[in-house]
């Protein structure tokens, strides 16, 4: 079922009203076409997570509607090769890989509406999803909106995201091989990204604000005793340029003096931010706010389930994304069947 589909026809007999009507007699009016707001699973998000739960749920022959926000396909829209989705034996574009996600769910039956979720409302069953311009009601509801990576917010980091500016090593990491790179941050993340990016770079140097890392000891000790690893410390990021790909990055030390570098990537590793302010006193948050899963994806809610990046803070890849909304989609329909 296409989005277009969710449409439920009624009176479809009286599609085309003039037909069959008597000469000099009212046209029939057209049929009232209304919206099905009614369905066996909601999914909230559609990216890796999101369609495969789509995929799953729609072939087990549960009505399913996914709500895909602002950013239909997720994350992997906003780069460019993927290069480590099994299945594609020369790398896909982000985009593509996504698109045919969703018209796989598509086909198996998912409806798919792209409309942002400003609501809701585990407390009662059925479960109620709202819009802003709709409410829908769900037996089951699975919880895929991922993950956004935290952003630096300085000029050109926008322009060359997927151009040079990269939010994942183990993404992006083969993709560097001989270059010059920045990381920047000062965590654990940040410490795992450098020393896996010197396996490609020919120099990694790492960027923080401040005059000590964050980061445990023994991730530091591994970042440092890489003779490819250096450090800037007490400095930022003012600016990312080059000619239509990474090329420079301005430091800024703690005088508020500047130094240009060369680089051809970077690689913000400041956090990530789960998409859960909605679900905030709904189901249970973990201090970051990522959704605390039990059991494989089920929430502190039953019926109310969640798959990928946004219950996920340690692999974050497609892959997992995608199998995690596999088994959020299995775990739906055994509550269904349990509790039909
Ligand atoms: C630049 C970049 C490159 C990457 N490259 C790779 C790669 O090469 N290989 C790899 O395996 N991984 C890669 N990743 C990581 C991968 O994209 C993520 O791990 C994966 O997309 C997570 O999938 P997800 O379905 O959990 O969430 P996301 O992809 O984050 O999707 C979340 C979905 O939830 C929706 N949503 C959020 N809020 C709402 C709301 N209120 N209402 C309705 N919907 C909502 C969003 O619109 C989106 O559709 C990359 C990530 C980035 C940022």
């Amino acid at each position: 079922m296409s989005a277009a589909q969710v449409l439920e026809r009624r009176g479809e007999q009286g599609q085309g009203g003039e037909r069959g009507a008597s000469p000099g007699s009212q046209p029939t009016p057209p049929p009232r076409r209304e919206k099905k707001t009614s369905f066996d699973v909601v999914i909230i998000g559609a990216g890796p997570a999101g369609y495969t739960a789509g995929i799953y749920c729609s072939r087990a022959r549960r009505e399913t509607l996914v709500l895909s926000g602002l950013l239909p396909g997720g994350q992997l829209v906003n780069t460019t090769e993927v290069e480590n989705y099994p299945g594609f034996r020369n790398a896909i574009m982000g985009p593509d890989l996504m698109l045919d996600m969703r018209a796989q769910a598509e086909r198996m039956g998912t409806a798919i509406v792209d409309d942002e979720v400003t609501n809701v409302d585990f407390a009662r069953r059925p479960f109620r999803v709202m819009t802003a311009s709709e409410e829908y009601t769900a037996r089951a509801v699975i919880i895929a909106t991922g993950a956004s990576p935290r952003k630096l917010g300085v000029p050109g980091e926008g322009e060359l995201a997927g151009k040079g500016v990269s939010y994942c090593a183990t993404c992006d990491g083969p993709f560097f091989r001989g270059k010059e790179i920045v990381v920047v941050g000062g965590g654990d993340s940040a410490m795992e990204e450098a020393t896996f990016l010197t396996k490609f770079a020919s120099r990694v140097l790492l960027v923080h604000r401040r005059g000590e890392l964050r980061a445990s000891r023994i991730m530091q000790e591994r970042a440092m005793a890489d003779k490819k690893v250096e450090m800037a410390l007490n400095t930022t990021v003012g600016a990312i340029s080059g000619d239509g790909r990474v090329e420079r990055v301005t430091l800024r030390d703690a005088s508020g003096s500047e130094r240009d570098v060369g680089a051809g990537g970077v690689f913000v590793a400041i956090g990530h931010e789960p998409n859960t302010a909605l679900f905030r006193g709904q189901v249970e948050l973990d201090a970051r706010g990522y959704v605390v899963v039990r059991d494989g994806a089920r929430t502190s809610v039953e019926g109310v389930f969640a798959a990928g990046d946004v219950h996920d803070h340690e692999y974050r890849q497609a892959i997992t994304a995608a199998g995690f909304g596999c088994m959020a989609a299995l775990s739906a329909d055994r509550h269904l069947a349990a509790s039909q």
